[in-house]
């Protein structure tokens, strides 16, 4: 038989006006809309005559193609009209999975969003004078308590007043506070925390952005406070400690504590910033992490500002949040940074949720720190309730011991212990697997390694489970993808 040539091939193909009148398209065209059919079809056609060009295609596929070519502008309409944003299941055992959006929400901030947001709010309304009000007192008065309240009860010292406000993420908070407190001017930071974190946020780089100037003292695995003394001069604004949020100096190093910095910074009257990065609200060694400051403790050893996420140990919403000092966070409110950096009544919402649990201490309600809180016999007892309900001759899945990461920017060695499924498949390797458990609708994101992919279940919600175990009975079939 004489080969087509690729002329009659293309003549084969309908016209875009002659698919749109089929009536199946009609009727698409009519619930969806004219235009993402007319554009799919566009799509769907240019698709074909790329295969035909490329010669992938010939007379008899082309005549396959063509019978299915409205289920084919069908699809890519699914496509086009559906969200690029989606939910996923995270199996990776990272709990505050950067690429994964962070922390995920509580049910009430969820709620509350909803209900702030689906009509007005008096986001900046004094309800009681009628007059215009502040959008940052809805959170700053749970913040006073869960600071204020607690520091207060530390004992001699006089109840020091510590207001908040939020801006859209941490890197905009330390940009806000180096332009305001030390504008102009020079910030003293140890060469051994001059991090970046991922998305490059570089300290020098966010310095410079804010018009100070860095000035770097000691060494990367060594630094004394005598160093930090030495280099103030008339110029100097701040001095500023930046948590190692992704990585750890060990062998032979030195660090000042920050009390002898804030020692320090109150003899020479020049305050103190700690960059936390992550931010606890809760105590982290109730779930065994050690030596990780959180938010009060970093006041209370005399930081006059701190930064922190919302979104990483906090456990809320994207947000940025400076503490301390009622003076220097009321320069910062004042200052137009602020306004450009503000954030919208959502992160309100979400925000005040999640601070609300804390004021409640009740926190089981947020997701992450329920997470961290799991153990590793419950983890276990749900590996167990998936593996019996896996029976296949291609799939080899056994639990083992291995451990679950904070993420976010906590101690970079701060591990949970926790029970993995570890999953093979005859006949797929590792990459494989874990590219068809990503195909798999929701998409499941797991970890590879030596050669095996591995499930986290303390990422897992409990009621996916159930999605987990369809995944993991999939992978028992064949694939069989031969759309065009
Ligand atoms: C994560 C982190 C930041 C950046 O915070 P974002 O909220 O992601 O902008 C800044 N500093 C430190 C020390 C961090 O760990």
């Amino acid at each position: 038989m004489p080969a087509t040539s690729k002329t009659d091939l293309y003549r084969k193909l309908p016209s875009v006006d002659e698919l749109l009148h089929r009536p199946e398209l009609a009727a698409l065209a009519s619930s969806q809309g004219q235009a993402a059919v007319t554009d799919a079809a566009r799509t769907v056609l240019a698709r074909l005559r790329m295969e035909i060009r490329a010669a992938r295609l010939e007379a008899a596929t082309v005549d396959l193609a063509l019978s299915g070519i409205s289920a084919a502008v069908e699809r890519q309409v699914g496509q086009s009209l559906s969200y690029s944003l989606r939910p996923v299941v995270n199996a990776t055992g990272v709990i505050l999975h950067t690429n994964l959006g962070r922390a995920p929400l509580a049910a009430s901030a969820l709620e509350h969003i909803r209900d702030a947001s689906s009509g007005y709010s008096n986001l900046e309304f004094d309800v009681g004078t009628g007059d215009r009000g502040k959008r940052d007192v809805h959170v700053d008065r749970l913040f006073r308590k869960l600071l204020n309240e607690r520091f207060a009860g530390e004992g001699a010292c006089a109840t020091p007043d510590i207001s908040t406000i939020v801006v859209n993420n941490n890197a905009a908070a330390v940009l806000l506070a180096l332009n305001t407190l030390a504008e102009g001017g020079e910030v003293i930071v140890s060469r051994g925390e001059l991090v970046e974190v991922g998305g490059s946020f570089r300290i020098p780089d966010v310095m410079s952005k804010s018009n100070a100037t860095l000035r770097e003292v000691g060494t990367t695995n060594r630094t004394r406070v005598a160093d930090y003394e030495q280099a103030i001069n008339e110029k100097t604004r701040l001095l500023l400690r930046v948590h190692r949020s992704n990585f750890q100096i060990t062998g032979f190093t030195e660090q000042p504590q920050a009390e002898e910095l804030a020692t320090l910074a109150r003899k020479r009257n020049i305050p103190l910033m700690e960059d936390l990065g992550s931010g606890a609200l809760f105590d982290l060694r109730s779930i065994g992490v050690s030596g990780e400051p959180g938010v009060l403790d970093s006041l209370q050893a005399g930081a006059d500002v701190v930064s922190y996420s919302g979104d990483k140990l906090l456990g809320g919403p994207q947000a940025g949040i400076l503490s301390g000092r009622g003076d220097l966070i009321a320069q910062a409110r004042a200052n137009s940074l602020f306004r450009a950096l503000r954030v919208d009544k959502l992160t309100y919402a979400a925000l005040e949720a999640t601070l609300l649990a804390y004021v409640k201490h009740d926190h089981d309600a947020i997701p992450a720190l329920r997470m961290m809180h799991l153990s590793h016999e419950e983890i276990g007892r749900r590996a167990e309730a998936v593996v019996v309900k896996l029976r296949s001759s291609l799939l080899a899945v056994a639990i083992i011991d291995g451990e679950s990461v904070i993420g976010g920017g906590a101690a970079p060695s701060a591990v949970l212990a926790t029970r993995l499924l570890a999953v093979t498949r005859k006949g797929l390797s590792a990459d494989e697997v874990s590219a068809r458990l990503r195909a798999s609708e929701p998409t499941i994101i797991a970890r590879v390694e030596d050669g095996r992919v591995l499930l986290d279940l303390r990422t897992v919600f409990p009621e996916q489970d159930e999605k987990v175990i369809a995944a993991l009975r999939a992978l028992d079939q064949e694939i069989s993808d031969c759309r065009f």
